[in-house]
């Protein structure tokens, strides 16, 4: 998708992916088939770049530092990804910034996790600290007796983990932050996100909340994204409480899924607001040009032909629908739970868009049986 937006303003991007028939080689000026983890392959890959970025925080972050201090050009900072990679370090930057979060505490064995436990209560959600993205990487311990397979089933205490105090969210909120090469700050509306077993669902864009929501969201977003350096999007996950608070769960460095339906929603898609910020060009607007979307990932509901036989009845009546634009990515495998593409639904209002999201996922059809 950011391939995408690049050949609209004719930016040539070159991308290094480990896999040969990634989703972006068919759209990207330049594929070199290498890992991002790997010092050499990162540094042979900068010298084909002017800008350096990423769309995956997981890269060698000491590289893009020692690439940084020879000149290149990496944005965001590789100190951003560096704090941002590993989500322990992220929780103690953001705290020491001030920005509300659920309490949190590193653990080490069994000793530590159950006294983590008894200050925090249960459900206690384990996280590991790296490597950590669409759920994998947070288990949850209804009790102290679920602790050890909760950790087993992270890859054990040594992967380096973390626990955090249960946040008791009534809705999850997201703020898409872009920030430019000039230091503006331009913030897109806040959007609700639901997940299915600790994966982003669905998206609903505005989110559904008071003005007063919006703008306290849109204040820990601009805090938090203030405290790291470099120009890009930036994606903001929030927890609303039934007290009104707005905590902080965590920050991705660049565009997001919480940011998928601005290419149809907005008048400028997180993607090109990237672009812009990471070469240098103005921001583009950030307001929405529909008055409500809903985002809805594909997610692999079986492996391989299975998963492909009810994705494409899904995909089929989106194409009816007025409204929907399909966005399938052709990864090479079908998986269950991975994300294999996404619909966003426009429409005149939320009520209209849900019913749309509604017929898409033949509701209707089981109503009438
Ligand atoms: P990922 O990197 O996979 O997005 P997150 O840490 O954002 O991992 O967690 C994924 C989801 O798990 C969140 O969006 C939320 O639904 C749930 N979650 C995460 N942390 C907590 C918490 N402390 N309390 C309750 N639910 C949580
Ligand atoms: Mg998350």
């Amino acid at each position: 998708m950011l391939c995408e937006a690049a050949s609209q303003l004719a930016i040539k991007v070159v991308i290094l992916d480990p896999m040969e028939n990634c989703p972006a080689s068919n759209l990207c000026h330049y594929h070199m088939v290498g890992s991002y983890d790997d010092s050499a392959t990162v540094e042979e890959f900068a010298k084909r770049c002017g800008v350096l970025t990423v769309e995956i925080e997981h890269v060698d972050a000491a590289t893009l530092e020692k690439l940084e201090q020879q000149g290149v050009d990496c944005q965001p900072k590789a100190s951003t990804i560096r704090i941002i990679q590993d989500k322990y370090l992220q929780k103690v930057h953001f705290s020491r910034h001030a920005i509300p979060l659920t309490k949190f505490v590193q653990i080490e064995d069994l000793e530590s996790a159950k006294k983590a436990g008894e200050i925090f209560g249960y459900p206690l959600m384990i996280k590991s600290k790296r490597l950590a993205y669409d759920g994998r990487g947070n288990a949850v311990a209804k009790t102290e007796d679920e602790i050890s397979q909760a950790v087993n089933a992270l890859g054990g205490y040594a992967r380096g983990l973390y626990v955090e105090k249960w946040a008791p969210f009534v809705k999850e909120l997201s703020v898409i932050v872009a920030r430019g090469r000039d230091n503006t700050v331009l913030c897109y509306p806040v959007v609700e996100t639901i997940h299915r077993e600790n994966i982003c669902h669905i998206v609903k864009s505005p989110a559904d909340v008071s003005w007063k929501t919006m703008k306290l969201a849109t204040d820990v977003a601009y805090k938090a994204v203030s405290s790291l350096e470099g120009a890009g999007v930036f994606a903001v996950e929030l927890f609303l409480t039934s007290d009104g608070q707005v905590l902080l769960n965590e920050v991705a460095p660049r565009p997001h899924n919480s940011g998928h339906q601005t290419i149809e929603c907005c008048f400028t898609s997180q993607y090109e607001q990237h672009l812009r910020a990471v070469v240098g060009l103005p921001l583009g607007d950030p307001s929405m040009k529909t008055p409500a979307s809903i985002m809805y990932n594909i997610l692999g509901e079986d492996e391989g032909e299975q998963g492909f036989v009810i994705a494409n009845k899904l995909i089929g009546r989106a194409l009816n629908i007025p409204g929907a634009t399909v966005h399938w990515y052709d990864k090479p495998e079908m998986r269950k739970q991975r994300k294999m593409g996404h619909v966003t639904l426009v429409g005149p209002s939320m009520g209209i868009v849900e019913a749309r999201l509604k017929s898409m996922l033949g509701e209707e059809i089981e109503d009438d049986q």
